[in-house]
């Protein structure tokens, strides 16, 4: 490597003074270049930042717009939390955009880091979703400016599409091996198996704090040891009907003990999963880690609850998982997301961000724009979008043969038509996440 010793005994302060007459002439050409091409111009302003929200399938989207003083270019960001839409909105409208208003739009940095702690209190749910929704609409702006897509901006395309996973869920073994069998036929090699709803809670019916009065009828059941014997069986018969070739996931969704949950996986070994998913809450479980480390070599991916990077620097560290899988759109956008992928790849640590039908498609856009760009991709959670999203939302990455592809025109590449939108209003219900509990009424946290 050449020091400042080295150069000067390669040819005296000339030669030096030469090279820099060269970067100083090209530089100049370029600020002489951009200069006339702004003259006269006003310096880019943020004028005005919204919430769009919107139900065009089950989830409540939320996607923040940037609009700038350049007219016709804004951005689109997703900040969706379904299950507090209108907090994010509040959020949005009557705080962080104020705090935009005015500044420059390039400076993504910057306004992420100061919009960050903007309000003092930070990490959050709610906030960092708003953050999000200005992040990744701000990288939208930057794109269109550029003339390309956002995958162009992280450093090209490291491969041709995203390979996904589409999930099999049912509430009974038949159907879950039909919709495997139907998913192979379309091309995917990876399938996520789930057999009665989310942590298996539809395994049982009534339960006895039920016949007992405790709680509400609504609340429901989770059956630990019928859970615990299905899974395996579930796995045994996918393998036994749909063969050795597909990659199986699992997702345990935190609600079984940790000593369970390291059972659990330890009996899924034989059947060669992909990644099992979520085996503990995401609350500190560092020591559990580290024992399921020493007792399984099955690949372990956490992280959708996450919030903030407390939450998962250790864990990719200490190299206790193998797949991060944030929700982008919760920890305050692709800024802190290429970060994570980032540290995640230096200790050997792949992506596998979450891609669930409570992400908008400007979302699942800068999920895949982010996962062609990355080396340490793993892989992509991928939805199924209605026609009523591909209409709100023009320019949605598209699926094929299991692949994800992006649309190829700047920024995420993803439009919304914001009359069509204003048609599918979300739904004013609270949309609380009913108890769930044990026999006894205990309740089991997911
Ligand atoms: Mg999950």
């Amino acid at each position: 490597m050449l020091n400042r010793r080295s150069m000067l005994g390669m040819g005296g302060s000339g030669a030096i003074a030469a090279a820099a007459g060269i970067f100083g002439g090209a530089g100049q050409a370029a600020e002489q270049r951009y200069a006339h091409a702004v003259r006269g111009l006003p310096r880019l302003k943020i004028t005005r930042v919204k919430t769009i929200l919107t139900q065009p399938d089950t989830a409540r989207l939320a996607v923040v717009k940037v609009e700038t003083s350049e007219p016709g270019l804004y951005g689109l960001g997703c900040a969706t939390f379904t299950q507090r839409a209108q907090a994010v909105a509040v959020a949005v409208d009557r705080f962080l955009a104020e705090f935009a208003q005015d500044r420059d739009p390039d400076n993504i940095e910057d306004l992420w880091q100061t919009a960050y702690t903007s309000s003092y209190w930070r990490n959050g749910p709610v906030l960092n979703n708003a953050l999000s929704g200005l992040d990744m609409a701000l990288w939208d702006i930057k794109g269109k400016r550029a003339g390309m897509p956002v995958y162009q901006l992280l450093g090209g395309k490291c491969r041709f599409a995203v390979d996904t996973y589409a999930r099999a869920g049912a509430d009974d073994l038949e159907t879950v091996q039909e919709l495997v069998q139907g998913f192979i036929a379309d091309g995917f090699r990876h399938v996520r198996i789930q057999l009665g709803g989310y942590g298996g809670a539809k395994t049982a019916g009534q339960a006895d704090f039920h016949r007992a009065g405790f709680g509400l009828p609504d609340d429901q059941h989770m059956p630990v040891s019928a859970y615990l014997k299905a899974v395996p069986r579930m796995f045994e018969q996918v393998r036994k009907t749909c063969g050795d070739d597909v990659e199986l996931l699992h997702d345990i969704h935190e609600r079984i003990s940790p000593r369970d949950a390291i059972g659990l996986v330890k009996e899924l070994e034989v059947y060669r999963p992909f990644f099992i998913e979520d085996p503990f809450p995401p609350e500190p479980n560092k020591g559990y880690f580290e024992q399921l480390r020493r007792a399984t070599t099955v690949p372990i991916a956490m992280g959708e609850l996450f919030n903030n990077p407390h939450e998962w620097s250790d864990l990719i560290t200490e190299r206790l998982i193998d797949y991060i899988r944030v929700h982008i759109s919760q920890i305050g956008g692709l800024t802190p997301a290429r970060k994570l992928a980032v540290l995640a790849e230096h200790f050997g640590v792949k992506t596998a961000w979450h891609g669930p039908p409570d992400v908008s498609p400007v979302g699942h856009a800068a999920n895949a724009h982010l996962d062609l760009a990355i080396p340490n991709f793993g892989i992509q959670e991928m939805s199924f979008l209605n026609q009523a999203t591909l209409d709100v939302f023009p320019g949605s990455p598209t699926i094929r043969n299991g692949y994800m592809f992006v649309s190829e025109t700047p920024g995420f590449g993803v439009d919304v038509d914001e009359k069509l939108a204003a048609r599918f209003p979300i739904s004013e219900s609270a949309n609380n996440w009913l108890p769930l509990r044990r026999s006894d009424g205990s309740a089991v946290r997911p």
